[in-house]
């Protein structure tokens, strides 16, 4: 997708920390973190969001499952984190291509609604 950001980043247009790299999956340092830790895990596919996965996805999400506590507990959150996906304008999504925030490093994060 042309006009997509994390597009660009997977295409190295965008300058990016990449932390994990594979043939279908990028994690790297959210530009904006909301805490020490802030790791955006994305598919190489544009996927645009939650909403539009089916069930060829079905490897591809799981890959990303199991790569989340690794990719944490790599950057040092040995005591937990969370992981959020936020779907849609209600849900907050600013971009548009799926994305897991993996947030931690910190004593206790904040609650969130
Ligand atoms: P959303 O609100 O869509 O769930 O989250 C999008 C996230 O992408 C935000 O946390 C924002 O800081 C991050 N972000 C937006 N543009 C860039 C960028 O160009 N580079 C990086 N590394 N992160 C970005
Ligand atoms: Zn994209």
């Amino acid at each position: 997708m042309d006009s997509c950001i994390f597009c660009k980043i997977i295409q190295g247009e965008i300058p990016a920390k990449k932390l994990y790299e594979d043939e279908d999956v990028l994690a790297f340092n959210d530009i904006h973190p909301a805490a020490p830790v802030h790791i955006l895990l994305i598919p190489k596919l544009h996927i645009a969001a939650l909403t539009e996965v089916d069930d060829i996805h079905q490897r591809l999400l799981g890959k990303m499952l199991l790569l989340t506590p690794q990719l944490a507990s790599k950057q040092g959150c040995t005591d937990g984190f969370r992981t959020i996906i936020n779907t849609g304008r209600v849900g907050g999504q600013e971009v548009f291509h799926l994305h897991f925030h993996i947030i931690g490093g910190k004593e206790r994060l904040p609650v969130m609604i």
